[in-house]
């Protein structure tokens, strides 16, 4: 028996506006990895650190170098939700539960059937032209990116997505120095400050502005669903360390 799973479930019983918050954990069940496990990105061999690759600058200046590990790490097609995830959307469904408001770039509440999905670092499911602005949706990108992988790796464009006018597509993805949408922000505080219970999964809380919003919650039920410790234990009112799609599904 996972500690604090039978507070969690009457808390979400009681519960009639709870908001969820999650991170890259959420999703490694489903077999993306996230950057700070063990097993995580961090741990994996690479010339730059994934901070770096995600960035503003590195995606200007090393587009194919971006584009490798994007390709390897983060276009990963046929991810399933699981069942966090699908938890998630039936507890929307009964109408307990608000929104989810995700760090996560995958795709996959929305895949679950999540509807209030508040995306703060964007999605690869979305993606423009630098130039013309035309919408590719990921199926397309990751066809233009296996269709320049075709060239020679020391060319330039080796990897990266071009537009049906030459330029290069982007994903809607907020890298690092880039700001958050202040929309999206605005949302996610709303929901945060209005919430009865907000549950935390699935993240470090070190990634910022992102991370700070939880400070928006003044209610009692503050849990946190991780695996391991994360910067925010201390201001929790529950604890449950525990796999979150195996916590979830016993919900
Ligand atoms: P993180 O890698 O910093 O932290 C993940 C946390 O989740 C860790 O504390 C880990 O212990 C925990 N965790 C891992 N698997 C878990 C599981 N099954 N159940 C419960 N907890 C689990 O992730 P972060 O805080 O989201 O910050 C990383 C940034 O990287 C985010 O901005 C995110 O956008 C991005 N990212 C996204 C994806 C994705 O879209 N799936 C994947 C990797 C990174």
């Amino acid at each position: 028996m996972i500690e604090g799973l039978d507070t969690l479930k009457q808390w979400v019983e009681e519960s009639n506006n709870i908001v969820f918050f999650g991170g890259a954990g959420v999703s490694t069940e489903s077999g993306i990895p996230d950057f700070r496990s063990v097993d995580g990105l961090y741990h994996q061999k690479y010339d730059y650190p994934p901070e770096t690759i995600l960035s503003h600058t590195f995606f200007m200046r090393k587009t194919s170098e971006f584009y490798k590990f994007y390709k390897d790490k983060l276009l990963l097609e046929g991810a399933k939700p699981n069942a966090a995830h699908l938890k998630l959307a039936e507890l929307e469904e009964m109408g307990k539960l608000k929104a989810v408001i995700t760090q996560n770039i995958d795709g996959l509440h929305q895949l679950a059937g999540s509807k209030e999905v508040l995306e703060l670092h964007g999605s690869v499911q979305r993606n423009n032209c630098m130039k013309c602005g035309k919408f590719y949706d990921f199926q397309e990108v990751k066809e233009r990116v296996e269709k320049a992988s075709e060239l020679n790796p020391k060319d330039k464009d080796y990897m990266v997505p071009k537009c049906d006018c030459g330029a290069t597509i982007k994903p809607d993805v907020v890298l690092y120095e880039e700001g958050l949408d202040d929309n999206v922000i605005t949302k996610s505080i709303r929901y945060i400050s209005n919430a009865d219970m907000l549950i935390i999964g699935g993240t470090s809380l070190v990634v910022y502005p992102a991370a700070g919003l939880i400070h928006y919650y003044h209610g009692r039920k503050l849990v946190l669903v991780n695996l391991s410790p994360t910067a925010q234990d201390s201001s929790a009112d529950l604890i449950v360390r525990g796999k979150i799609g195996e916590v979830f599904s016993q919900l």
